[in-house]
C-alpha cells in the first residue's frame, strides 16, 4: 500500500472566481502526514497555477505518473461544482481511480458531497492527517470503513458518515512538504492585498476557534477548542522557507492566532530571537480585536508584525447582537479604543471586515457600519456581503426553512443571496458606497499606493474590485 501513488489535486473555479490564490496550506498538511506515515509516491497539482482545465487533468496525470491509484480533491464550496467536473473527467478516463474529497465543504455537508457528485467515491468530514493515510493503507478491508474516523463511504447506496474526530496534538503534523507544494509559487498577495515583500509564505501556528460567530464555519471546520503547534516545530518551518526559498514574509491563515495570550508572547519571543527583525509578518485572516493589549501588540511589531485584520462587522450593536459576536466585540466604543490604543502603540496596519446584507440588518444599519469604518483609525477595509456559510448557524437557520438549498450556489466572491426585505442590486451599490467612501481619501490612496510590491498584486486586486 505505501508504493500506491496519490495525487492531491487543487482545483479551479470553473466559473473564474479564483480571487484569492492562496498557497493550500490543508494539503501541505495532509500532503506531510502522508509522507509521515511512509507514503512515498504523493504528488500535487495546482490547476489554477499550472491553468489545467478538467478535460486535461487526466492526460496530465497519465503523462507525469502514469497510472494513479488516488486522487484527492479539496472542496471550498464555490468549487463544488468544478470538483464535480474535474472528478467526472478523471472517473471517464480511468474508471479505477479512486476519487476523494476532502476540504471545507466536505466537512461542512459530508452527505451532500458524497450525495451530489457520484464521481467522488469518498470524503472526509474532518482533519485528514490521520484518517486519510490509515483510510488508503485499510482500502482493501471494506469491514473496517466504518471504524475509521472522518470517512464517508457509500454502502448499500446510502452515505454513510463516520464520527468526526479532531487531531489531538498538533505537534504530530509538521509541514515538511514544502517541496511537493513550493510557497515560492503563490502570489504574495494571495489573500488580502497589503504585502510588505514580494514573496510569502502561509502557515498556521493554531487551529480551532470557541466563539462560533452565527456567519462563520471556522469553529465546525476546526473546532471550538484551541489547539496550538509547538513554538519551536513553527520556527523551524519559518527557518526552511527562509533559507530554502529565500522568502522574508509570512502570513499566518490562523482564525484567531492571539487567543491564547501565553502562546503568541512565547511565539513572537522566538521569532524575535530567531530571525532579528529580518522577517515580516501579518494576519490577513484577522485576530479577534479583544484579544489584544499594548504589551501584546507591541512584542508583535518588535518581532515583525506589521499587518493584521480585525473583525469589526457591523456599526450597529443590534446587528452585533445578532451576529452572535461575542464578548466585548458587540461594543462599538469598545472597538474604536481598541484600534486607538494598537496605534498608540505601534505603526502595524490595521484593516477591518465588515459584513453588508446580514440578515434582519437593515439598509440603515449598514449605512452605520459604513459611517463606523471611516471614523475608525484603520488603514484599509473589506466589505463582504452576507452569504449563507455552510455549517454556519445563519446556514443552519436557512437549510431548515428550504432542504434542498443548494450550498455550492453561494459564494464570498459574487453576490448570489439577499436576506428577506433587501435585494442583491441594493446592497451591491453599498459594498461599492462603502468601498469609494473609505477608500477616495488622501491618506487612504497614499497608504494604499505604498503598499504596492508587484504587477501580479496589481492584477489580483483589479480582479477583485471587478468582481465587486
Ligand atoms: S468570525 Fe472569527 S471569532 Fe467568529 S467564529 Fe469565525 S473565526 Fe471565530
Amino acid at each position: 500500500m505505501l508504493n500506491k501513488k496519490i495525487v492531491l489535486v487543487q482545483p479551479s473555479d470553473l466559473l473564474g472566481r479564483d480571487l484569492f490564490l492562496t498557497q493550500p496550506l490543508s494539503f501541505e498538511y495532509v500532503a506531510s502526514a502522508l509522507l509521515l506515515a511512509g507514503f512515498k509516491n504523493v504528488f500535487f497539482i495546482d490547476t489554477r497555477i499550472e491553468k489545467i482545465s478538467p478535460e486535461q487533468l487526466p492526460v496530465i496525470l497519465r503523462k507525469r505518473y502514469g497510472t494513479v491509484d488516488f486522487v484527492c480533491f479539496t472542496i471550498f464550496s464555490q468549487y463544488f461544482d468544478s470538483v464535480k467536473e474535474y472528478a467526472r473527467q478523471v472517473k471517464a478516463a480511468w474508471p479505477n481511480i479512486v476519487t476523494i474529497g476532502g476540504g471545507a465543504h466536505a466537512i461542512l455537508e459530508p452527505e451532500q458531497t458524497l450525495r451530489l457528485n457520484r464521481y467522488l467515491d469518498f470524503a472526509f468530514c474532518g482533519e485528514a492527517e490521520e484518517s486519510l493515510p490509515e483510510f488508503i493503507k485499510n482500502f482493501n478491508f471494506k469491514e473496517r470503513y466504518k471504524d475509521i474516523p472522518n470517512l464517508v463511504f457509500r454502502q448499500d447506496g446510502r452515505v454513510i458518515v463516520n464520527q468526526r474526530k479532531f487531531l489531538n496534538d498538533l505537534s504530530e503534523c509538521p509541514n515538511i512538504a514544502h517541496e511537493l507544494i513550493r510557497p515560492d509559487i503563490y502570489p504574495a498577495a494571495g489573500t488580502g492585498f497589503i504585502i510588505a515583500e514580494r514573496k510569502a509564505a502561509n502557515l498556521i501556528a493554531t487551529r480551532g476557534c470557541p466563539f462560533n460567530c452565527s456567519y462563520c464555519g471556522a469553529t465546525q471546520i476546526s473546532g471550538a477548542r484551541i489547539r496550538v503547534r509547538p513554538v519551536a516545530q513553527i520556527i523551524n518551518e519559518m527557518k526552511l522557507i527562509y533559507d530554502k526559498y529565500n522568502i522574508r514574509e509570512f502570513r499566518f491563515l490562523d482564525d484567531n492566532l492571539t487567543f491564547d495570550r501565553g502562546f503568541i508572547l512565547a511565539l513572537v519571543k522566538a521569532i524575535d530571537d530567531e530571525f532579528h527583525g529580518q522577517i515580516k509578518w501579518a494576519c490577513p485572516n484577522g485576530v479577534r480585536i479583544d484579544r489584544l493589549d499594548p504589551e501584546t501588540v507591541m512584542a508583535m511589531e518588535k518581532s515583525g508584525c506589521y499587518y493584521f485584520a480585525v473583525g469589526v462587522e457591523s456599526g450597529n450593536e443590534r446587528v452585533l447582537h445578532l451576529m452572535k459576536r461575542g464578548g466585548l466585540v458587540r461594543s462599538k466604543p469598545y472597538m474604536k479604543k481598541q484600534i486607538e490604543m494598537i496605534k498608540q502603540y505601534t505603526k502595524i496596519k490595521v484593516v477591518a471586515f465588515f459584513i453588508l446584507g446580514f440578515p434582519g440588518a437593515t439598509r440603515q444599519e449598514d449605512e452605520e457600519s459604513i459611517k463606523f469604518a471611516n471614523e475608525l483609525a484603520l488603514d484599509g477595509v473589506s466589505y463582504h456581503i452576507f452569504s449563507p456559510i455552510p455549517g454556519s448557524d445563519e446556514w443552519t437557520r436557512l437549510k431548515k426553512d428550504n432542504p434542498d438549498i443548494d450550498s455550492s450556489a453561494f459564494t464570498t466572491y459574487r453576490v448570489t443571496y439577499a436576506a428577506a426585505g433587501r435585494s442583491i442590486r441594493e446592497i451591491k451599490f453599498l459594498k461599492l458606497k462603502a468601498f469609494l467612501s473609505f477608500y477616495i481619501r488622501p491618506r487612504i490612496i497614499w497608504e494604499t499606493l505604498k503598499c504596492i510590491r508587484t504587477f501580479g498584486q496589481v492584477k489580483l486586486i483589479v480582479k477583485r474590485l471587478m468582481a465587486m
